[in-house]
């Protein structure tokens, strides 16, 4: 018998016969504790079942559920089951279409004529729990393509029948469980007892294959944790995320709306959603002129003939929207703002003497979403960019990179945001300029990371085809994590739009270009915004810091006087002064999540004082209008500065 060899994690070498099952050698080779918690293997660069023999020379990882990679095998094992247990519930009347792992569980997609309701939901996961309990293995088989269409042909299976046609190839693999079989590249569980915490969530439609011309389908979501504690956890994480879903947040507030008139995924800022945009966008802009920037306004549309030479038609023509005549002559909406700022560049010759140049503009800009994918303030037709473009020499790289870091993460934690996620993307397969300057750029991007402090991951030739970038995600109170920041070196539109300066050798040499966004747009970071604080803003975010309530009409002079010597002071405040209760004012005003209640009593109107409630339902000391005013003076420089997120 041949014998291969096994590399280790450990970087140790064991000799077994060739065509050992991967259980067979983990009983050898993995001690007793580890194995029990083993349920797939890495090969190389393959993830296997613990059936599956090895035929060669590999590496050789065990696969526990601590792994990295288990949740997802879990995961895409708790959507078979799903897929069996909905065909044994509905049989012949339903058809199945795929069901992989995602982020936070997985789902399966369902052609059925009927709706699933509730009730459906819930018979399916006591279904799956039935045969969870059966624990019936996972069975992976092999055959030709052909054969598997029989199959599939036989028992009707349509969308099998479409994949299996689509993929072409000569042999396909298959997972069998309990009755169920499924087109499947796998690894799966050993077998479906290890669903102990498993759960429908709920029912969305889906296109098949996301083609609107296609059919809708019925996609049932659920997930799986290896602990039913994690399962738990997860589902109140669920409840807690419903609760501060910026969209019923953003209506309850009155801070933006989306109207059927206007269109899906245009915003329209109501008064007070403006007022802390208006609020972010002034600190923005103060912040970035603090740091050396100079703030641009571009236009919203240009000649088509531009987007041409951008390369925006032939890279990103789809996500456009259609042309308009104006004069006969094309033009065309601006999905980006770079070519506009190039032109701010290319509008006289530019020496070296005047770099780097930091050109910020919250830029808005419209690109094409499918309706389906739209939601909220997160994914939007039209939507403003923090966007900003630095020209430079290379050797400036090292150092506008780390300032762009040190405002970056400066921003965030103003915002309340202090844990982040980031990943450096190198050069990809299909890429422009030469490996010189790609070598310097992510060498550039590394050291000023490093110099920052910032821990990140490499994400090999993830990177854009004009040059290396930078993303941070940024983490919500929940731990969510939202892709926010970007910082891209790019070596490609500065040579299209044929940008030049004059260098110390008194030469003409190209710029390098960075492209830039900290908040990515402020659409979807005031959507996480609302999320991450449940909309109880802090003070110096809140679009109306205090509230006047009354308590009876005796005080409703005194309570105009407040107010007004308020307004003037810069305090963003409101008043409430009609004849309600006081209980019921300070309930609407807390619905509101308005930081700071004024109650003003006759006890106040003749001490010329302020009683203040907090949104908590503690006092603070009876104080002064001017004292209340330098109060909120504190909180928006505590706010602005990052010095306090309360
Ligand atoms: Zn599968
Ligand atoms: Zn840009």
């Amino acid at each position: 018998m041949t014998e291969i060899s096994l590399t280790l994690p450990s970087g140790e070498q064991k000799t077994i016969p060739a065509g050992t099952t991967v259980a067979e050698a983990i009983k050898e080779l993995v001690s007793n504790k580890e194995r029990k918690q083993t349920i797939a293997a890495r090969l190389d660069d393959r993830l296997v079942d613990l059936s599956a023999p090895i035929e060669a020379d590999a590496t050789f990882a065990p696969i526990t559920i601590d792994s990295p990679e288990a949740l997802e095998i879990l995961r895409h094992s708790a959507a078979h089951v799903m897929a069996e247990a909905v065909l044994a519930l509905f049989g012949k009347e339903v058809q199945v279409a795929i069901g992989p792992a995602i982020a936070d569980g997985f789902y399966y997609d369902f052609d059925r004529a009927e709706p699933f309701t509730p009730e459906d939901l819930a018979r399916i996961e006591a279904k799956m729990q039935e045969l969870v309990a059966l624990a019936a293995p996972f069975r992976r088989e092999t055959m030709s393509s052909a054969q598997a269409i029989e199959l599939f042909e036989k028992s009707g299976q349509s969308y099998k029948v479409e994949l299996l046609k689509d993929l072409d190839a000569e042999t396909v693999s298959l997972y069998r469980q309990g009755d169920f079989v499924d087109l499947c590249r796998g690894p799966h569980l050993p077998h479906a007892g290890w669903l102990k915490a498993v759960k429908v969530i709920k029912l969305a439609g889906a296109y098949w294959r996301g083609d609107e011309n296609r059919k809708m389908l019925q996609r049932l979501y659920g997930t799986a944790f290896f602990d039913p504690k994690d399962l738990k956890a997860y589902l109140l994480q669920i409840e807690e995320a419903k609760k501060r879903d910026h969209r019923k947040l953003g209506k309850e507030l009155e801070l933006f709306a989306v109207s059927d008139q206007v269109g899906p995924g245009l915003i329209l800022w109501q008064p007070k959603g403006a007022l802390l945009r208006k609020i972010i966008e002034d600190h923005w802009r103060e912040e970035h002129y603090r740091n050396g920037y100079e703030l641009l306004f571009t236009p919203h549309i240009a000649k088509r003939d531009m987007w041409k030479t951008s390369g925006h038609l032939d890279f990103y023509g789809e996500n456009m929207f259609s042309p308009m005549e104006i004069e006969e002559v094309s033009y065309q909406l601006k999905p980006m703002n770079c070519p506009f700022h190039i032109g701010i560049y290319n509008t006289r010759k530019r020496s070296y003497r005047e770099f780097p140049l930091r050109w910020c503009e919250l830029g808005t800009v419209y690109r094409f979403e499918k309706t389906g994918a739209l939601h909220g303030l997160m994914r939007v037709r039209g939507f403003t960019q923090d966007d900003a473009h630095i020209f430079c020499r290379p050797d400036h790289l090292e150092e506008e990179i780390f300032n762009i870091l040190d405002l970056n993460l400066h921003i965030l934690k103003t915002f309340g945001f202090e844990n982040y996620e980031v990943y450096l993307s190198t050069r990809p397969e299909k890429s422009v300029g030469s490996d010189e300057h790609w070598e310097q750029a992510t060498t550039a991007l590394k050291l000023a990371l490093e110099k920052k402090g910032l821990a990140y991951a490499l994400d090999p030739g993830e990177g854009v085809f004009y040059g290396p970038k930078i993303d941070i995600k940024i983490k919500d109170v929940l731990g969510r994590s939202w892709q926010c920041s970007t910082i891209q070196v790019d070596f490609n539109l500065p040579e299209r739009f044929e940008m030049t300066y004059t260098g110390e050798d008194g030469k003409e040499h190209q710029p390098i270009m960075i492209h830039r966004a900290l908040m990515g747009s402020l659409e979807r970071f005031i959507g996480v915004l609302i999320e991450h604080y449940a909309g109880a803003f802090p003070v110096w975010l809140a679009p109306a810091q205090a509230r006047i309530m009354n308590i009876t009409d005796a005080q409703i002079d005194y309570s105009e006087e407040v107010y007004t010597e308020l307004r003037r002071s810069g305090v963003r405040v409101e008043k409430d002064l009609r004849n309600e209760k006081l209980n019921y004012k300070i309930r609407e005003a807390q619905m509101q999540k308005i930081p700071y209640m004024l109650i003003l009593g006759d006890k106040e109107v003749e001490a010329r004082q302020i009683t203040v409630r907090l949104r908590n339902g503690d006092n603070l000391p009876a104080m002064s209008i001017p004292e209340f005013a330098a109060l909120i003076a504190r909180e928006n420089e505590a706010g602005r500065t990052g010095a306090c997120n309360s």
